[in-house]
């Protein structure tokens, strides 16, 4: 099976969405198919090595539906990564331009241990602010980041250049 050519069959273009002019990639069909979805976690998985990692940081939202089946494969944790206000108890917060205005992401002050190997998941690397900010919050944590997982990069919008520290491993560039 060409898992790059699956997960391209499997993410639809959505033209104007979430507005006008931007063309958003939709997983929810890639999600929908168990060969597709049971593939881009393997992949993820196998790419570092079983018991390198202590625990998989997932980013809202839909990097919690890579991020957690991943972290049970790896025998590591699961930490959410989510927008300000969301998380319940005591936090660390990143503040990090858009294109139009600012977003707020946090990660709980007790989610990583010191020293703890860290995994960060996401679906789409678009221009990499999330993932850099993400990135931050780990260290804030006290976690070493052994990487980022995204299952599809744009590499036009150049988010590895937000990224230049980290291992950045992507299924499929477009
Ligand atoms: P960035 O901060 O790299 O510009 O944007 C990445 C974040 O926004 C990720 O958390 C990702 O889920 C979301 N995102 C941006 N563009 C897209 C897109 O076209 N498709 C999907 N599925 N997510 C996107």
């Amino acid at each position: 099976m060409d898992l790059g050519k699956l997960i391209q069959d499997r993410i639809r273009d959505v033209d104007d969405y979430p507005k006008a002019g931007v063309v958003f990639k939709d997983i929810t069909p890639l999600l929908a198919d168990h060969v597709a979805f049971a593939g881009v976690v393997d992949a993820i998985v196998n790419h570092h090595g079983r018991g390198t990692i202590d625990k998989i940081v997932g980013i809202e939202a839909r990097g919690f539906i890579l991020a957690a089946p991943v972290a049970y494969h790896f025998g590591a944790g699961f930490v959410p990564v989510r927008k300000k206000g969301k998380l319940p108890a005591a936090t660390h917060e990143e503040t990090y331009d858009l294109e139009y205005g600012t977003e707020t992401i946090e990660i709980h002050l007790d989610a990583l241990e010191p020293g703890d190997r860290v995994l960060i998941v996401d679906d789409v690397l678009a221009t990499g602010g999330t993932a850099a900010a993400t990135a931050e919050l780990v260290r804030r944590g006290g976690g070493e980041i052994a990487g980022l997982s995204v299952l599809m990069e744009l590499s036009f919008l150049n988010g590895r250049d937000k990224l230049r520290n980290l291992d950045v491993h992507s299924l499929v560039t477009v």
